[in-house]
């Protein structure tokens, strides 16, 4: 189980541009927290499988489309724990099952596959019959953990951080979960800055809002324009990045998070956005296991 005290592995990033600038760059390696139940999502899990446990719940339910790193490491954890868990996907089965769904199948995940017109983020009555003929005792996880519950979660991240007092932190964007968890717990001299992964995502102070049950939080800085053609999507100057990144500091990436993230804070950094003295943390947030979807030879890690 995790805590606030959780022993996390930082790297500092040092090069020429940086040393220039003054700026300690530090990467936090959520992603070598654990193999498959990586980076921010077992954070994200705490308080939902605290929940599972105090209640007495058997059965852990959630949601994801075929390449989500939430539903694998909700598997992988649950399985640890020896829960059971059930996994809806959005959209039919297909006929060659993505790794990762391999992935949570091997883990005892059952999977509900569910046509993208019954699929909302929240479960409805078609969904959960289909539940229940599986089981009645489950407790259910929105998709992505985007509740208050997987904020709380994700503030143990940056607890952990305080040691290394960053003026910035800096995460990846998906559900804005975990940039929600950041808000919560950073100190009123610290910037919180997301870098959203997904196309035109205009509606991060409503997502903020509902996550932080108020709007009166401090306001994170976002970074728009990297998501290199929206989620899940890769140009070759995002490959490029990431396979000179590999070789320069030996720190693998993913493609949909964590690539586009730092390649962001690295154009910002060059464009003398952070202000001399900084110290920047770039969370790591793991998701290695969705390069497996690039073809063969795309990375050289
Ligand atoms: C899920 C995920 C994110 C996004 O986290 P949210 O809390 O949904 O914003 C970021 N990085 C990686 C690697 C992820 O798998």
């Amino acid at each position: 189980m995790i805590d606030n005290n959780i022993d996390i592995k930082i790297d500092e990033i040092k090069a020429a541009f940086l040393n220039e600038r003054d700026i300690k760059l530090l990467a936090v390696r959520l992603d070598l927290i654990h193999p498959v139940i990586s980076g921010n999502k077992l954070f994200k899990l705490y308080y939902f499988i605290d929940d599972a446990i105090k209640l007495n719940k058997n059965t852990v339910v959630t949601m994801g489309g075929a390449y989500s790193n939430h539903l694998v490491a909700t598997a992988c954890y649950t399985k640890q724990l020896n829960l059971n868990s059930i996994g809806i996907i959005r959209g039919e089965e297909p006929k060659n099952t993505s790794a990762t769904l391999k992935q949570c199948s091997e883990f005892g995940m059952k999977l509900i596959f569910v046509p993208r017109i019954d699929y909302q983020i929240e479960l409805n009555e078609v969904i959960i019959q289909k539940i229940n003929k599986i089981s009645t005792n489950y407790i259910f996880i929105p998709e992505g953990g985007y509740d208050s519950k997987g904020a709380a979660g994700a503030s143990i991240i940056m607890n952990n951080l305080q040691a290394l007092n960053p003026s910035h932190i800096c995460t990846a964007i998906g559900t804005a979960t975990t940039l929600a968890g950041l808000i919560k717990s950073a100190s009123p001299n610290q910037k919180v800055i997301g870098v959203p992964v997904i196309k035109g995502m205009t509606d991060i102070d409503e997502r903020l809002t509902y996550l932080l049950g108020s709007n009166h939080y401090e306001p994170p800085i976002i970074f728009n324009h990297f998501d290199f053609g929206g989620y899940a999507r890769h140009t070759n100057e995002l490959i490029n990045f990431m396979n000179d990144f590999y070789g320069n500091f030996n720190i693998p990436l993913d493609f949909v998070y964590t690539g586009k993230m730092f390649y962001a804070i690295f154009d910002k950094i060059k464009n003398n956005f952070f202000p001399k003295g900084s110290t920047i943390a770039l969370l790591h947030t793991g998701g290695l296991q969705g390069n497996q979807s690039l073809p063969m030879n795309t990375l050289i890690f």
